[in-house]
């Protein structure tokens, strides 16, 4: 076979299948490899007419159709897999080839195939692709990581089948090794948030106001012409308004209420833990699915134990608009501190990693391509680029009044589904997380004083530097300075 494909892609499931055909419709020239060859064949025959495609029924086949210096892009089930194939590849290529890996792999996992791939000479890049099937077809957010010559190269193909918002491509070169699936792991985390948000939007309106899921979808309609506008609001409106053709009842009803998980939010919270980053929105979001699997445990609670107060919530015509109103308000302030929270959890990291990660640069990919595209990304990356939220993206003018102007709905908001036992994680723990940012004083001096008594663990003092310890256990409880 010989060499003329300028990228090829390994793995045709869905994903793989589409950013071929992506590319493709782009010019290149796209050499596919899967490791059954139904996969492959099912793209040529329904496809291959999109542009110039070279399939290969092996590996060999596969890297022999590769121009070099080569680049492919892996797209296969991630963990053990994703080595697999990089090994196979990496036996078969030469120093200056770049792989790229496409699936959703652990950043620690990309750091770590990044030095053994260039200890080879080989370019290795993780790169976050964002969008779902629809995304890597029509356009996806992409997150590349690796080297500057890496993506130097990969740039034009991958600005080539990158989403455009207001022209630009939504693709940008994150950092060095793990630094692009770093980020994408982050998306992921506030996607599971800002999922969850809307989600406790719709219950107060389903439980707590009686609303109609038709009515609820209106409502969602409505606030996509808001400052809220973003593609999970737009496909919630269309989800609402969704009925099921076996039953003609609204589909979110006939649809069982576990919500699933493939990890990613997990190594968000985890990895947050490891930081010392608080995200908790996130980590209640994450909670909240698992919350959602115990089916049998919340019934027996539901039906055996707890019958809690009334859910539905009484109100007048104009209160019912105003409470609408309170509830889309909460939902913006607690979006945001999700998204800022996020964004610390990577500044967190490119410390410890070297990373250099331009913030105003991520919010930027993420307008277009991607699940948490929302019309608010401009302002996030205004507020980085002019350095308005170099300490925190709260403190930032547009945030700071933002937040400002949803503070009294949002407590109002967090107050009534406490009294009316609905529950709200994400709402409740972003106040929380808000009042503790904004207390001057919080009571973690008496935690330091407990910890202090029970395990020597000392404690510093407000006004004298240095660690002290008292002899809780000796007569007259002196305190000893420890360290100076
Ligand atoms: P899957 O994750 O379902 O993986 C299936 C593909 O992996 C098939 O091509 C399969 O080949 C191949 N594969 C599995 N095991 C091996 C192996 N040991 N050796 C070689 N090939 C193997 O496919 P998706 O298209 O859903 O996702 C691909 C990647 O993209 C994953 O890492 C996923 O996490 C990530 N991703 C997915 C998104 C989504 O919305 N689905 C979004 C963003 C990223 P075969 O046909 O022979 O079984």
């Amino acid at each position: 076979m010989t060499a003329q494909a300028n990228v090829g892609v390994v793995g045709l499931a869905a994903m793989g299948a589409s950013l071929a055909r992506n590319l493709a419709r782009h010019g290149n020239k796209v050499a596919v490899f899967n490791r059954s060859y139904a996969r492959t064949e099912h793209l040529i025959d329904n496809y291959g007419d999109e542009g110039t495609f070279y399939p290969a029924k092996t590996v060999q086949e596969f890297v022999a159709s590769l121009e070099r210096p080569r680049t492919a892009i892996i797209m296969v089930k991630a963990g053990e897999p994703t080595d697999d194939v990089i090994n196979e590849l990496a036996d078969l290529m030469e120093p200056g080839d770049i792989i790229v890996d496409g699936g959703n792999a652990f950043y620690q996992d990309t750091i770590r195939r990044e030095k053994e791939m260039s200890a080879r000479g080989i370019h290795f890049v993780g790169m976050g692709v964002s969008g779902g099937e629809e995304g890597a077809l029509l356009g996806p957010s992409l997150m590349p990581g690796g080297s500057d010559e890496s993506w130097e190269r990969l740039k034009p193909i991958l600005e080539s089948i990158a989403a455009k918002a207001e022209g630009e491509p939504c693709v940008t070169h994150i950092g060095p090794n793990g630094a692009g699936h770093f980020v994408k792991m982050v998306h992921n985390g506030i996607e599971y948030s800002d999922m969850q948000l809307i989600a406790e939007s719709y219950d107060l309106m389903r439980r707590g106001l009686g609303m109609s899921p038709d009515q609820i979808g209106d409502v969602f309609q409505e606030w996509n012409g808001t400052e809220l506008n973003s593609y999970l609001i737009e496909i919630t409106a269309e989800v609402l308004h969704k009925k099921d053709e076996k039953t003609g009842q609204p589909l979110v009803d006939v649809i069982l209420d576990h919500a699933g998980m493939k990890g990613t939010g997990t190594w968000t919270v985890q990895t947050a833990l490891m930081l010392g980053v608080p995200v908790t929105g996130i980590a209640e979001a994450v909670f909240a699915r698992g919350l959602s699997s115990e089916i049998e445990l919340r019934d027996e609670a539901a039906k055996q134990h707890f019958a809690g107060p009334q859910a539905l919530i009484e109100l007048g015509d104009d209160e019912r608009k105003a409470f609408i109103d309170d509830i889309r308000h909460a939902l913006y302030a607690s979006k945001i501190i999700a998204y800022a929270q996020g964004f610390n959890e990577i500044t967190a990291a490119g410390k410890v990693y070297d990373w250099h990660i331009d913030l105003a640069a991520v919010a930027r990919i993420w307008r277009a391509g991607c699940i948490i595209r929302a019309e608010f990304l401009d302002r996030i990356s205004e507020s980085f680029e002019t350095g308005q939220a170099d300490v925190l993206l709260l403190f930032a003018p547009y945030f700071k009044k933002a937040i400002e102007e949803c503070e009294a709905s949002w407590r109002r908001i967090v107050a009534t589904c406490a009294a009316h036992g609905i529950p709200d994680p994400v709402f409740a723990s972003s106040l929380a997380y808000f009042d503790g940012l904004r207390s001057t004083r919080l009571p973690a001096s008496l935690i330091q004083g407990q910890r202090d008594l029970f395990g020597a663990h000392t404690y510093q003092r407000v006004d004298e530097p240095g660690s002290f310890h008292i002899l809780w256990a000796e007569p007259g409880q002196e305190e000893i300075q420890t360290s100076k």
